[in-house]
Order: structure tokens, then sequence, then C-alpha cells
């Protein structure tokens, strides 16, 4: 393995040394490879000095790669075990970048904001201090995420940290289909509706199952995201998503049908799509996340 990053050998012998016994429930899969690494930093286009947020680092494969590459790393692990010694194994292999890694042993899903990164100190009407500035907000999300939990992460930080302008996000190989699934294909989903409310999403290099120990049962691919502004609307997030969950619950429904609870009848259905100037006869898969925010305006709209 390239200098400091982590090998096959080095893998294993920090899971024997710290005693870590990889879990399925975590999608604890580790990347043993320093090429692979290196190629998604390279593709992420980490710049020297930039602030990266990595979600669940592990034992440090790819944290080693982003900080051989200068950025400032944010890394959120919910292992304990794992959270604990990360620096420890920074320090190690890579003497001098320990000071630009903070670790944070928390929950992906429970990050809400910039504080609960210790990025910006609560608002308690104190005047800053000046000798003290903020540090700087993460603007890339890089990360292997964990497979099971991999969707609902990628969306709850994209709500919850605007400033995070790009990511690059090994998932599972269909769920890469999926995250950049266009309206009208067979894989275009809730997932692929909601990422796009965030960011234009493109699939790009497929990666083997043996780049990881222990070997998954399926393939990884590569996703780019790039935040873009939501469609324009009346209309919350939450209700746009809201028209999302409702018109792919029953995937086989025309939006007449599939919308009938939420307008409150079939036919107030069929109005609000003809408010948006959308066909009633067509499926969820169809539509684009403008026209689901177009969807959620009329039917929040009163009967005209
Ligand atoms: N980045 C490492 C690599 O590439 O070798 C490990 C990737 S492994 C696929 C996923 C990591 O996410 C594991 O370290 C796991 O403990 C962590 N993890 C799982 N669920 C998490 C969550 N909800 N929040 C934060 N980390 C999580």
């Amino acid at each position: 393995a390239g200098a400091g990053l982590l090998g096959p050998a080095e893998i294993r012998g920090l899971a024997a040394t710290l005693g870590v016994r990889p879990t399925k429930t975590l999608g604890q899969n580790f990347v043993h490879d320093a090429g692979t690494v290196r190629r998604i930093v390279r593709s992420a286009g980490v710049e020297p000095g930039e602030s990266v947020l990595e979600i669940g680092p592990g034992l440090g494969s790819l944290t080693l790669a982003l900080l051989e590459a200068g950025a400032r790393v944010v890394a959120v692990e919910i292992d304990p075990l794992l959270a604990r010694a990360l620096p420890a194994t920074i320090a190690d292999r890579m003497p001098g970048a320990a000071e630009r890694l903070s670790v944070i042993n928390a929950d992906a899903l429970a990050i809400t904001g910039l504080e609960s990164l210790g990025l910006a100190r609560p608002d308690d009407g104190a005047a800053p201090d000046p000798a003290a500035p903020a540090p700087a907000a993460p603007t890339r999300l890089v990360a292997n995420l964990p497979y099971n939990v991999a969707v609902p992460v990628l969306l709850s930080v994209l709500a919850a940290l605007p400033s995070i302008r790009s990511a690059t996000v090994m998932v599972q190989a269909e769920v890469a289909d999926r995250l950049a699934a266009a309206p009208g294909s067979r894989t275009y989903g809730v997932p692929s509706a909601k990422t796009a409310w965030y960011a234009a999403a493109r699939r790009t290099i497929t990666i083997g199952r043996t780049v990881f120990w222990p070997v998954p049962g399926v393939d990884s691919a590569l996703v780019e995201l790039t935040r873009r502004e939501p469609p324009a609307t009346a209309s919350s997030r939450e209700e746009v998503f809201a028209v999302v969950d409702a018109a792919f619950a029953q995937r086989r429904k025309t939006l007449r049908q599939a919308l009938a609870t939420l307008a409150g009848s079939p036919g107030a259905a069929e109005a609000a799509c003809r408010r948006a100037g959308i066909d009633p006869a067509l499926r969820g898969e169809r539509l684009d996340i403008a026209a689901f925010a177009a969807l959620a305006e009329a039917l929040a709209a009163p009967e005209a």
C-alpha cells in the first residue's frame, strides 16, 4: 500500500490489534486497496486545505487518502471503538496530518447542522471571540457509506449541511443506479427524486467487491453529486417529499389513484394534476422533482 495508506496486511493487522470484528449491521466493509481510495479522492477533486466531511471512516483507509491530498477532515463514526482508534492510526501512519483531522463519535443520521459537528458555537448571544474563529464548514462530502443506511444518510447530510456543495460517495452499485436515475427509467424511484431536490447526481466508476475486507456480496459504484437550487415552489420540502412518497407507494398506480388519499379523493387528485399541468393517467415514475413540486403546490391550493 502506498506511503501511509492501508493495504490488506495493514487492515488485518489493525483490526486484530484493536479487536475489531466487522459487523454487517453497521455495514463495516473496509477498503484495503490504496489505488481505490486514491481514485475516489482524485475523482472528488479534493483541494489542499479544503474542509471535507467523511461519514464512517472505519479503520481510516479513505481518511488517509483525503489527508494525503491535503484536506482537512471531519470524520463522523458511529462505532466508538473505531472512532477512538482513528487519531492514533493517523498519527502513526501520516505524522503531521493528525492536526487536520477531527473525529466525532456519532450517528451520521443525527447530524442536524454545523453545531453537531462542533463547527459552530450555539447561538448563545455572546460576542464571537475573534481570537478563536469558527473552523471552516465542510464544503464537500467524501465517503464510503454504510450500505444499509446510505440513502437516508446522504439525504439527511444534504439537508442538514448547506455548506456541502458537492459529494462523492461510494455505495452499492444498485443504489448508485437509483440515485442517478432519470425519470422514466426502470431504476427511477423515491431515492432518485429526493436526491434531485438537492443535487444533480451522476454514477461514475464501478468498484469491484474484492477491494473490501470482509468481501461484501455486491459490487459498488461511485456517485458524484453537485448541489443545485431546489425547484422554485411555494411548497415546503416536506410537502413535496410527501407527494413523492405517495406517488411511489404503489408503483403500478396512476397519479389519480396514488394521490387520492393525500388529495382527499381520486377526483381531487385528478383536479390537482390538471392544475399542475400533469396528466393524471401518468405514473409517478415519469415525473421529475420539479413536477412533484408543482403537484405539491396544486394539492395545497384551494379548488378553483
Ligand atoms: N471508510 C472506511 C473504508 O472505506 O474502509 C469504512 C467504510 S464502511 C463501508 C462504513 C463505515 O460507516 C463503518 O466504519 C461503520 O462503522 C460506519 N457507520 C455505519 N453506520 C453509521 C452511521 N449511522 N453513522 C456514522 N457511521 C456509520
